[in-house]
């Protein structure tokens, strides 16, 4: 095996080995008695973690894939979605939206700035017939969390549907789907749930189902369409769920760190992220560097920093790859070279992990001439 290189990444995280070792088993089937009680676990655990009764469905493929399903699935060609911008992944939602030939009613903020409840009470005043709102929670390539139950509030106060890309957000920040009233909520095993990638959650409410039965004609394709998965579910309940033969152990693998998840309790869970992107916060300011987002918006499942004249992101990137093998995020589009990001996913945000990177910064200062105290990066762990 080659030498693990240490992820800060926003995504990919590094991740447990008992997650990793759920992989090394033989095949079991994606169907029968043995699998049943593998998947009931597996949806006893997820509305546990989304804080939902909803139905919640896994399905294979990127985050992108189940995030491309929830619109596609919703609305038909024509109908109008407003979809709130403020970066890279909002901007996907947008992609996704056109690409299904909805009538799409960008809804912006600046990147670094988060949506504005207020400005989506005007916009769906100027656009009563929209279906739905969509949105992304946190904003990965800035590091903004949006506002994402005053949103829903102002979206529910119009009767709108909303939509959620909580990819990165879901288990590391609080996100209670039912009583927010989420309609479509998607995340991912490979971001806040610490397991491997490969495989994506949605949860539906009653008011989404109602208005996809009231249109049985909209909604796209087959794989990726929550009516098959529906049908699969009501009438192969008992021992085939879903339509599609499943990664089983990539199942495994997130149910493993799930069960970990619940027994330390969602809260402690949520509360360790907080913890580590207040420790980073703390850390890259007493070295002199300024956040790219202000506190009161920051997430705390990834830090979002300025670049600055003197450090050049691409040289430290290289560095700190090269004479640390620790790996981080830098700027996506427009914010290339303006931000580096470091991620707090699971393993990265503790304090082993934290204290390498805090200290990897500071010995790459001191490379640069700058004066750096030993353990002066150290201040918040
Ligand atoms: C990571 C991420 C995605 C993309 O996930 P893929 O698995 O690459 O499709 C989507 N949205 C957000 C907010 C993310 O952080």
């Amino acid at each position: 095996m080659t030498q693990h290189i240490k992820l800060f990444t926003p995504g990919p995280g590094d991740v447990d080995d008992d997650v990793i070792a759920s992989l090394a088993q033989p095949i079991i089937r994606h169907y029968g008695p043995q699998w049943m009680e593998i998947y009931t676990e597996l949806q006893t655990l997820l509305k546990y973690v989304f804080q939902t009764q909803n139905d919640i469905f896994p399905v294979p493929g990127p985050a992108s894939a189940t995030m491309d399903m929830a619109i596609g699935s919703l609305l038909a060609n024509g109908q109008k979605i407003i979809v709130g911008n403020n970066g890279f992944f909002s901007q996907r939602l947008e992609d996704i939206s056109h690409a299904y030939g909805l009538d799409v009613v960008s809804f912006p903020a600046e990147a670094g700035a988060p949506l504005d409840p207020d400005g989506l009470r005007r916009l769906l005043r100027q656009h009563p017939d929209a279906q739905a709102v969509a949105l992304v929670h946190h904003e990965t390539s800035t590091t903004v969390m949006n506002p994402l139950q005053a949103i829903a509030e102002a979206a529910h106060e119009a009767g709108k549907l909303v939509v959620v890309d909580a990819v990165s957000s879901l288990a590391g920040v609080e996100l209670p789907v039912d009583a927010w009233g989420i309609d479509l909520c998607v995340t991912a095993t490979n971001k806040c749930l610490e397991a491997l990638p490969g495989l994506g959650f949605v949860s539906v409410s009653p008011q989404a189902w109602e208005l996809m039965d009231r249109q049985p004609a909209a909604g796209h394709g087959w794989y990726l369409n929550l009516r098959t998965w529906r049908r699969y579910a009501g009438e192969w309940s008992a021992w085939h769920p879903t339509p599609v033969t499943m990664p089983v152990h990539l199942v495994l693998a997130v149910l493993t760190s799930l069960r970990k998840i619940h027994q330390v309790g969602l809260e402690a869970h949520i509360a360790k992220y907080a913890a580590a992107g207040r420790a980073a916060r703390l850390g890259l300011r007493s070295l002199g560097f300024e956040m790219f987002v202000a506190d009161e918006y920051a997430s705390p499942i990834v830090t979002g920093v300025k670049a600055q004249a003197q450090y050049d992101v691409a040289h430290m990137t290289r560095w700190l790859l090269e004479e640390r093998r620790i790996a981080i995020g830098g700027g996506l589009g427009s914010l290339a070279g303006k931000i580096f990001r470091v991620g707090h996913l699971g393993k990265e945000a503790s304090r082993e992990y934290l204290l390498d990177f805090l200290f990897a910064m500071e010995e790459y200062l001191r490379s640069q001439g700058v004066l750096v105290s030993p353990g002066a990066a150290l201040v918040g762990l």
